[in-house]
């Protein structure tokens, strides 16, 4: 018998049960149907912005943020965590209509936001082509850091508070009984009083098991990655309108994906030579430099969406439910592994105000998140 269950070994199940070890609970078993950070997580590209159009989003990132500027000392872990900076470029008027209303909101809430012309793009990026820009913001305290690392530092933490993580584990069936929890794995069975979803992906299959249901969906994304050059670009960058994002890690590669608005919901890790052309294409343009460059590895992984792209958290009873990330789970990890962690052991949050991101929002009027590729 434990207290919690958490089904999902990516970083939002990892960071949850962190912080519940670190709020001295230690009755927790972790499921992970295959090896730790082998979903979504080990698949992205690894930023961590703050520049978000949705209050909600900006607060949860600032937290994070706040977190992942002491997440060396804390736990005693080098994530190759750099605040290089989140250039966000805008092609078109609504673009920039948009970016002034967020900086307005961004600032508001305490974030140091830069709005840059483009001749002050091209003064200190000199080797982006600033070609059709129509302007820019930048935040230097975003950045970007090593998903698997973070993963393996929440997840080894918890173990050394004495919580039980089961790779290889996978729940097949969940089931009430007399107010707790069994849960059904490929290898036994277990009873919980709580249950926590953070089954990234596979998010609405859990909820289904325990008759909840998940306004969630999972797209494809592909990503690829370069061989290494000179370490120079330190930044993100990304552009909604022109569809993509781009940074270069510590090791030298460059990491860079886009969005396919074609894609079918469901899992479908293939990877196509469509994608290869296009973003090889597209980056070139905006970025010479890449010319000489040979792509490495090209892999996909998955946006679990929600219908208004910020992420689903809250509670039903002793079922707790932290999804429909929308590609940007990795950055927001921190903040919501926080939050959830007191909502369970509390029945609130102590830091973080995600009482607006649960399922009941879907009986409203809903905020899309508009800086999403
Ligand atoms: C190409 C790409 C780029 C991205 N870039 C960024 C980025 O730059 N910044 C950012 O913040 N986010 C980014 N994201 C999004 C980010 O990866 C996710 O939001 C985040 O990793 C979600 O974490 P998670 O723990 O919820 O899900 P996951 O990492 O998918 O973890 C869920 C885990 O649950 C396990 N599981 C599922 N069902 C079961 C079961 N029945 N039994 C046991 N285990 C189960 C899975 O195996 C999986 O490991 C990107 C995503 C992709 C695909």
């Amino acid at each position: 018998m434990y207290k919690i269950g958490i089904v999902g070994g990516g970083i939002i199940g990892c960071a949850i049960a962190y912080f519940l070890g670190k709020l001295g609970e230690s009755s927790i078993i972790l499921f992970e149907k295959s090896y730790l950070s082998s979903g979504a997580t080990g698949r992205c590209g690894g930023g961590i912005r703050q520049q978000w159009s949705s209050r909600e989003n900006v607060r949860l990132a600032k937290r994070s943020v706040k977190f992942f500027e002491r997440f060396e000392e804390e736990l005693g872990v080098d994530i190759e965590y750099r605040q290089g900076g989140y250039l966000l470029l805008a092609f078109n008027e609504k673009e920039v209509e948009q970016f002034e209303r967020n900086v307005q909101m961004q600032r508001n809430e305490g974030l140091n936001v830069e709005v840059l012309t483009k001749r002050e793009v091209k003064k200190r990026y000199p080797f982006i082509n600033t070609n059709g820009l129509k302007m820019a913001t930048f935040c230097q305290k975003d950045g970007h850091a090593n998903p698997h690392k973070a993963t393996f530092a929440f997840a080894n933490a918890a173990k050394d508070f004495g919580i039980k993580i089961y790779t290889r584990e996978e729940v097949l069936d969940i089931q009430k009984e007399r107010g707790n929890y069994r849960i059904i794995t490929n290898k036994g069975e277990y009873i919980c009083e709580v249950l926590v979803n953070a089954a990234g992906p596979w998010s609405k299959e859990i909820g289904k098991m325990m008759g909840v249901e998940l306004p969630t969906e999972s797209f494809r994304h592909q990503i690829f990655v370069t061989e290494p050059v000179e370490y120079f670009f330190p930044f993100m960058a990304i552009s909604f309108s022109k569809n993509f994002y781009m940074r270069q890690t510590l090791h030298g590669n460059f990491i860079m994906g886009q969005g396919d608005k074609d894609e079918k919901p469901g899992i479908n890790r293939n990877v196509t030579f469509r994608f290869e052309k296009e973003m090889a294409k597209k980056m070139v343009f905006f970025f010479p430099f890449l010319n000489e460059l040979r792509v490495l590895r090209h892999w996909s992984g998955e946006y679990n969406m929600s219908p208004d792209a910020q992420p689903i958290l809250g509670a039903k009873g002793n079922f707790f439910y932290a999804v429909g990330f929308s590609g940007h789970g990795f950055m927001l990890a921190p903040a919501v592994g926080e939050a959830i962690a007191e909502l369970i052991l509390f029945g609130k949050t102590l830091h973080s105000d995600i009482s607006h991101l649960n399922l009941d929002r879907f009986k409203g009027k809903l905020e899309i998140e508009r800086n999403v590729v």
